[in-house]
């Protein structure tokens, strides 16, 4: 049985950032089944702190995001993910779940758009690579927009696979860094199995790279209701989780999801619950 750790911060449903309203109203409410689950364990996401944060960023996105009200949460949301990541480098536990209230792959170096504020990803790679031997980190982005600011800032760095799905089609002379078109899908009349065909055809790209952990950045911003539609339902969201799943067993990884956009309470709670039941579960 797999051992899962959801981190969650209550500033992330009560004033998460103006574009996703109240979207995790319902929780943590919504969690309270699956927590009594012997294999399941809720923390508090803690603060990050500013020294980590600089590793990332300069100086001058501090002052940057402390004027922002839609960053109210953002130190909170950085915190969660490290602290999961953290706690999945030592073994504490198999999988994670990490809420956020803020975004982050939008975030670079000196900027950040998009309900984005720091990035919690490349923070949290950066901590656990400080304290663990791990080196090696595959991320899949399947929020509806490009992950700008990760890949800025993982950019020079071979030892990230980073591949997004998004509106273009790329890869670098490594293959480390990849887009795939998936805006050319939208709203076809079986755009969930396509979607999820895309993602499937990118998967065996991680057994190559062997990285020490994968991490699925999940935004349901897709969905056919919310703000970055391409027309998929919650359905597609399931299979996908599966598929990270069963990826993470093959090569013998942990598999940490990040929240990332999606603004519709009640696509938060039919997919996010439902998606820590399959981490809790399979
Ligand atoms: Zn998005
Ligand atoms: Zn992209």
């Amino acid at each position: 049985m797999k051992k899962v750790g959801i981190f969650y911060h209550p500033s992330f449903s009560r004033k998460s950032y103006m574009t996703i309203g109240n979207r995790l109203r319902d929780f943590p409410e919504a969690l309270e089944e699956l927590l009594t689950r012997p294999n399941v364990q809720m923390f508090t996401s803690p603060r990050a702190s500013e020294e980590l944060i600089l590793k990332v960023h300069a100086p001058e996105m501090l002052r940057m995001v402390a004027r922002d009200p839609f960053c109210s949460t953002a130190y909170e949301s950085v915190g969660g993910v490290v602290a999961g990541m953290e706690a999945l480098a030592k073994g504490e536990i198999d999988r994670a779940f990490c809420f956020i209230g803020a975004g982050g792959h939008h975030a670079g170096y000196r900027q950040f758009w998009g309900a984005c504020c720091f990035n919690d990803v490349v923070i949290a790679i950066t901590r656990v690579r400080e304290i663990s031997s791990w080196r090696r980190f595959a991320i899949y982005d399947t929020d509806a927009h490009h992950g700008d600011g990760t890949r800025q800032l993982v950019d020079g760095d071979p030892e990230v696979l980073h591949v997004c799905f998004c509106g273009a089609n790329y890869a670098s002379a490594d293959g480390t860094k990849v887009d795939v078109d998936v805006y050319r899908l939208a709203w076809a009349a079986d755009a969930n199995r396509q979607y999820v065909d895309a993602v499937r055809h990118q998967l065996p790209r991680v057994a190559q790279f062997r990285p020490d952990l994968l991490i699925w950045y999940y935004g349901f911003d897709t969905h056919l209701e919310d703000y970055g539609s391409l027309g998929l339902t919650e359905e597609a969201y399931f299979q996908i989780c599966d598929l990270m799943i069963a990826t993470a067993e093959e090569c013998g990884i942990p598999l940490q999801v990040v929240l990332g956009g999606g603004s519709l309470p009640h696509l938060a709670l039919a997919t996010i619950p439902e998606i820590i039941r399959r981490l809790v579960e399979h």
